[in-house]
């Protein structure tokens, strides 16, 4: 924990109670951290007696929808003026798990002349400084981690409760992977404690997160196995293609493909992974290492994206045989830093 977040921490408490309608962003194509901390921060503020809004700029997948208050969120895609309006009258802004702008690219344009104050909490390398108050920690496991650890420093777990608890401890659970990584730290797990003694269910979490797969996305991950999947022993990389022909074989919705990207990470001696998602009018990439290669730095230089040093994401405009043509010649530029794990 930085020591600068007891500082903020007042700042913050002044800056929420002198504040009523508050809007919370989380990145497009929000995650089980995105939403998590998000719909965390809510139930806070709902307690605090704030008039809390949840905006994300595009749909979230179905296996975060049970989250108590997520039927709530607003889809700034579909629900435009009616987002517009709440940001136009907010007094604070709360942009939760990113630290650039172009993560809400299309929101953006809304919040730009905003007079709100503007509060970033999120775990992600290289801020790019935006916000009035940053509570910004790489060492974190996730953003819901740190939200409730700036609710902690603020001397308010008077205000939590058990459906606080449950946003939480999914941004936890998610962004861990189940506690693979990114929580090695003891703290996590004193967070994680804590929120199950505030009525958090770890249990319901996992079930609802992990064990709600249509069989469609579930044939959809053994085709990515069977058939999608490119292992490359020679620079101990492996990558997996999901083309619009299968998606529309299997039916694929919003968050199927999610996990997929961790699979090739489980053969032996595969310190570099990939999957390639082709959309409309670009291909969305992802990236994972087991440890040394920094796919966030690799990400930014090639793929137009970011994220951490183990796990991050971007796009390429390029057709889908060319953006893998061009990603096995990176492989063999850097396959000396990735073998060396
Ligand atoms: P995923 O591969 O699961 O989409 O994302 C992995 C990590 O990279 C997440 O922390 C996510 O926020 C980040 N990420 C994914 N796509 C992008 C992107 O296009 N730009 C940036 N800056 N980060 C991304
Ligand atoms: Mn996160």
């Amino acid at each position: 924990m930085e020591i600068d977040i007891k500082e903020k921490a007042v700042k913050l408490k002044n800056i929420i109670e002198s504040s009523n309608n508050i809007v919370i962003f989380g990145h497009v194509n929000p995650d089980g951290d995105a939403i998590g901390s998000s719909l965390g921060l809510f139930h806070y503020l709902k307690n605090k007696g704030k008039n809390p809004t949840v905006i994300m700029p595009n749909d979230f997948p179905a296996f975060l929808k049970w989250i108590p208050a997520a039927n709530q969120i607003l889809n700034f895609e579909k629900q435009t003026d009616e987002a517009a309006q709440l940001i136009e009258n907010a007094d604070l802004i709360f942009y939760c798990d990113f630290n650039d702008l172009k993560r809400v690219s299309k929101l953006s344009e809304k919040e730009k002349d905003t007079k709100a104050f503007k509060v970033m909490i999120d775990h992600h390398p290289q801020p790019t400084g935006f916000a009035n108050i940053e509570i910004s920690d790489t060492s974190v496991s996730s953003t819901s981690e740190l939200v409730y650890e700036a609710i902690q420093e603020m001397g308010d777990i008077k205000y939590l409760n058990s459906d606080f608890a449950d946003s939480i401890l999914t941004g936890i659970i998610t962004d861990t992977g189940l506690f693979h990584h990114n929580s090695e730290k003891p703290r996590t797990f004193e967070v994680v404690a804590e929120l199950i003694k505030l009525g958090g269910n770890k249990e319901k979490v996992i079930d609802q997160v992990y064990n709600t797969f249509t069989y469609d996305r579930l044939k959809l991950l053994g085709n990515s196995l069977y058939n999608g999947m490119h292992v490359l022993p020679e620079y101990s990389s492996a990558y997996i293609v999901l083309t619009k022909e299968n998606q529309e074989k299997f039916n694929y919705q919003n968050g199927d493909s999610e996990g997929h990207v961790n699979w090739p990470l489980s053969i032996n001696n595969i310190n570099f992974s990939a999957l390639f998602t082709e959309k409309d009018d670009l291909v969305k990439v992802s990236f994972r290492s087991k440890d040394h290669f920094d796919v966030n730095l690799f990400a930014r230089e090639h793929y137009h994206g970011g994220g951490h040093k183990k796990a991050a994401g971007g796009k390429s405009y390029k057709p889908l045989n060319e953006t893998l043509e061009e990603f096995v010649s990176l492989l063999k530029k850097y396959q000396e830093e990735i073998k060396s794990q």
